[in-house]
């Protein structure tokens, strides 16, 4: 991801360039599917139902867009289509969302720890690193900005298959047990940690990761997302008055190719 500017926009004279989003020529990521990334974040945890059974409490989820229509164009595209320059723009909205997080997000005092959800070695291997990292470190930035100081930690290790494609039910089976701490754990004792993920779906591997996070003697506080999946049926939050604003809607489009 280390490319100049220059070098950016003289790869768009050799390779044609469309928005993630909406394919849109010419443009990596254009205004209207970056918008709903702009949002004032919001809480998305009830639509999770993983995450109320471990304790009977839920955590707090902050999240960004729904992901329907072109907000799950673009980050299937980051995460499958091989879209690695988008990683610096989908870092900059994490960014400004923790920046605007008015130190809700984490406990003031002792520096939280951003911790990113973790991927399979396999899915590291094809993406040539764990894509969240970078979330990671964009919202401990956003943080410390705004005055809750907070470092990324990447922490957390995972066996198995990729989610993709996997149901509610096998994705917390897929999970159970396969997240993991790196190390011994010892920084996270007594710790507040934010987890980082690109999307809420099922909340399992949040759900995951605060297990194995808690049983280092972390307390995990809440997470975010940069955007979260709508039950069937829901509206959607509408982003643009062009577009469908029932999440069926997308269900049923088309998916380019
Ligand atoms: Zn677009």
């Amino acid at each position: 991801m280390d490319v100049r500017p220059w070098g950016h926009a003289l790869a768009g004279l050799v390779l044609p360039v469309q928005c993630a989003g909406c394919g849109l020529d010419d443009v990596a990521w254009c205004a209207a599917c970056r918008r709903p990334f702009e949002a004032q974040p919001r809480r998305c945890e009830e639509r999770a139902g993983r995450l109320d059974l471990l304790d009977g409490s839920l955590l707090p989820v902050w999240t960004l867009a729904d992901c329907v229509g072109p907000a799950r164009e673009t980050v299937v595209a980051w995460k499958d289509r091989a879209r690695y320059d988008l990683t610096m723009h989908l870092a900059g909205v994490a960014r400004v969302a923790a920046g605007r997080s008015g130190g809700t997000w984490v406990p003031a005092g002792v520096p939280a720890l951003v911790v990113p959800a973790p991927s399979t070695a396999a899915a590291r291997r094809r993406r040539g690193g764990n894509l969240v990292d970078a979330l990671a470190q964009a919202v401990a930035e956003g943080l410390t900005a705004a005055g809750s100081p907070a470092r990324d930690a990447p922490v957390l290790a995972r066996r198995g298959a990729d989610q993709a494609g996997l149901g509610a039910r096998a994705r917390g089976t897929n999970l159970a047990g396969r997240v993991r701490v790196r190390g011994d754990g010892r920084d996270l004792q007594g710790r507040a940690v934010l987890v980082v993920d690109d999307v809420l779906t099922t909340g399992a591997t949040i759900a995951a990761c605060r297990v194995a996070l808690e049983a280092s003697g972390a307390r995990v506080v809440g997470a975010f997302t940069l955007a979260s999946t709508p039950p069937p049926g829901a509206t959607a939050r509408p982003a643009d008055p062009q577009v469908p604003t029932r999440a069926e809607d997308w269900w049923s489009g088309p998916v380019r190719g």
